[in-house]
């Protein structure tokens, strides 16, 4: 019997390349205004990813601190005090992860949230730093948990670990939902779990492992959530 749904967040529920993009440049001005010294934008700043990780190598999957560490290594290289440099990046991350979660939903993903989430209980496991409370998705989803909370992102499979641990579920109880053939469906599918490919026209690649359905679109979730769920409905012994 299914009873739980796990969503990977970002170009499953809205596509992310165009939010990170839009974030940087949010980030870029305000970084203009509020640290005039510093000399790097956000494109420059990559530049500086592999010397702050050489620094710091725990941080690669800590991508939020990660970030900041990167805009307090180039405010440091640009003249900006120590604690200066402190101050102006916890709040520029601030600004960062503000517009990182203003996300343009896909069509329909929040109508079939909002019908999943009368019948399953919902939750989140994300690569990314995307945050339900700040996306409004709090009174549909009662858990979410990201790569840096569990220590490692997916293919690792402590995201999904996690969740069965929080919702005291079985693998086969549970239903996977993600845009990525090996980082979400093979992954949910080695643990055991049902999976629904949302499959977007630029992925050309499939995983080693097969999804039980493949979308188009996250309209047709709560169809095939109905389906999985019909195969796997308990056996009426009467
Ligand atoms: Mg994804």
């Amino acid at each position: 019997m299914i009873k739980v749904i796990g969503f990977d967040l970002d170009d499953t529920l809205w596509a992310v390349k165009p939010i990170i993009l839009r974030a940087e440049k949010l980030l870029d001005h305000w970084l203009k205004e509020n640290a005039p010294p510093l000399q790097y934008d956000s494109i420059a700043m990559r530049s500086l990813r592999g010397q702050v990780l050489k620094q710091t190598p725990e941080l690669v999957h800590q991508i939020t601190e990660l970030r900041r560490r990167i805009i307090h290594e180039a405010m440091l290289r640009s003249d900006i005090s120590g604690p200066e440099a402190k101050r102006l990046s916890d709040a520029a991350i601030e600004i960062f992860l503000a517009a990182r979660n203003e996300v343009s939903f896909f069509d329909g993903a929040l109508e079939a949230i909002g019908q999943l989430a009368n019948s399953y209980v919902l939750g989140a496991l994300t690569n990314g730093n995307a945050d339900i409370s700040r996306l409004g998705l709090t009174p549909y989803f009662s858990f979410s948990f990201s790569a840096e909370q569990v220590g490692a992102p997916k293919p690792a499979p402590n995201l999904f670990s996690r969740a069965l641990a929080h919702t005291n579920t079985e693998p086969h109880e549970m239903i996977y939902i993600g845009d990525d053939p090996v980082l979400d469906i093979d992954t949910a599918n080695n643990v055991g779990m049902h999976t629904i490919w949302v499959k977007s026209k630029k992925v050309k690649s499939q995983g080693c492992t097969a999804p039980d359905v493949i979308v188009s679109s996250v309209k047709e979730l709560p169809e095939a959530v109905s389906h999985i769920a019909s195969q796997h409905a308990p056996q009426d012994n009467l």
